[in-house]
């Protein structure tokens, strides 16, 4: 074994023997420890620096308790975090989930994949992320306020638009940001920057809903571009019905493709005619619903409980935008059967090792999340620049610098997987641009 792999496997030993209970974030190392071979065979200073030792331990964890009370008088407690992993190139910057099942291994795999997604994009941003196992679902409008302005009670101790600012993910859209902005203002004085995802009439900006799904859709674009292909005529699988699916699902029609399914966690609709866009945010936006309601209202499509990824479908690509781990080797099999000739990612890590080890055999194109789904901590970054300029882009303006920065992040990659003898593999390349451009602002910073 040459010096490197026995680095990179120490490495692994070091935070399984740490952490032996965060799977997720274990498989998230575990994925980028996978594709570090060759630039730490060709950089012994990454190696005598002991630069992943440094970088696989978060710079800081906070975890606190959220008390709120339910519409019927009970006072409830979930568990608030937020991993303040690394800031060698700009304050923190990710999203807070609200779902049950997050807990610390999630929000440390998810700040993990955030800090070589922020570099990606070219912008000024460190990683970070958090959250609460506090389930939105179900709950009165007043239920969430209570629980935004009391997580926000703590957290407002630790963020600030030159530390830390956080964004939405899965259950934070923005109406919760606008709870938790207002409650920040409340307790620490109207400082925008301190939060991205804000409405547009106290500092958010243009194209900041879309930017996650447009820019899977530009990105996948580019992807099949440099195979010489096109979303032109190709059907397209979408998982998901949230932000990140509802705005790709109107990209990826604009940029000529159908898109015949999207999902929840129940199950799933089909519409051969292509997906409604507007009617799928509609339900899941205004009328806060079930996709089985698109079903119910359009008589020509047709809703099945289940996984998605499990249906037997043809299409040409298929844009996981739903959550972590939802293929597994069988869905990647499924996937593949169905005709699938391209996978980019709009969920974070939404494909287990065996899914990517089988798009690898089976020559399917695979864009990995931190490079397809960065349109939307992207577009966060531009937020806070235009709080700090005082002023709004148009959302021409805006859309167009996000075309331009998921361009740049595609050919970044490209060139890092050309240079370090991996041609073709956007994974590898999308780990090292990320990886080495963060490890060059660590070590000029000194230990
Ligand atoms: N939650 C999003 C992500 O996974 C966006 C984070 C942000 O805008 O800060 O990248």
């Amino acid at each position: 074994m040459s010096q490197a792999t026995n680095y990179l496997q120490h490495v692994y030993e070091v935070i399984e023997h740490r952490d032996p209970n965060q799977a997720e974030f274990l498989e998230a190392v575990h994925d980028f420890l996978q594709t570090m071979t060759p630039v730490f065979e060709q950089h012994p200073e990454y190696i005598e620096s002991n630069i992943l030792e440094r970088l696989t331990e978060p710079e800081r964890v906070i975890q606190f308790r959220v008390p709120w009370l339910d519409d019927a008088g009970h006072a409830q407690v979930s568990r608030g975090f937020r991993v303040q992993f690394n800031s060698a190139i700009g304050p923190y910057k990710g999203g807070l989930r609200l779902h049950p099942s997050v807990n610390l291994s999630i929000v440390k795999f998810l700040g993990f994949e955030q800090i070589f997604k922020n570099a990606l994009t070219g912008l000024p941003i460190g990683g970070g992320k958090g959250g609460s196992d506090f389930d939105p679902k179900g709950k009165s409008d007043n239920e969430i306020m209570r629980f935004c302005q009391s997580f926000m009670t703590e957290l407002s101790k630790y963020i600030g638009l030159d530390t830390d600012v956080p964004a939405g993910d899965i259950g934070v859209g923005g109406r919760e940001i606008g709870y938790l902005y207002g409650q920040y203002k409340r307790l620490r004085g109207a400082d925008r920057g301190v939060l991205t995802g804000k409405g547009l009439s106290y500092g958010g900006s243009l194209a900041r809903p879309e930017a996650t799904g447009y820019g899977l859709a530009y990105y996948t674009n580019e992807m099949l571009k440099a195979n010489d292909s096109s979303f032109t005529g190709k059907r397209v699988a979408i998982s998901g019905a949230g932000n990140v699916a509802i705005y790709a699902i109107q990209k990826v029609e604009a940029l000529g493709g159908k898109v015949i399914t999207c999902s929840d966690s129940d199950g799933y609709v089909i519409d051969e005619n292509g997906i409604d866009f507007k009617l799928v945010k509609q339900i899941k936006e205004v009328e806060r619903g079930r996709i089985k309601a698109y079903a119910d209202r359009i008589t020509t499509a047709t809703y099945v409980k289940g996984s998605v990824w499990n249906a037997d479908l043809a299409y040409d690509i298929a844009l996981p935008c739903a959550t972590q781990n939802e293929i597994d080797g069988a869905k990647a099999q499924t996937i593949i059967a169905n005709g699938a000739k391209a996978v980019a990612e709009g969920a974070n890590m939404p494909s287990s090792p065996e899914a990517i080890a089988a798009y690898q055999k089976a020559g399917v194109l695979y864009g990995p999340a931190k490079a397809a789904n960065a349109g939307g901590v992207a577009v966060s970054a531009l937020e806070m620049s235009q709080n700090s300029m005082r002023l709004s882009w148009s959302f021409e303006e805006v859309d167009g610098r996000l075309q331009t920065i998921m361009q740049t992040i595609f050919a970044n990659s490209v060139a890092a997987a050309d240079k370090y003898g991996v041609s073709g593999d956007y994974l590898s390349g999308a780990n090292i641009a990320g990886f080495t451009k963060v490890a060059d602002a660590m070590l000029a910073q000194g230990l």
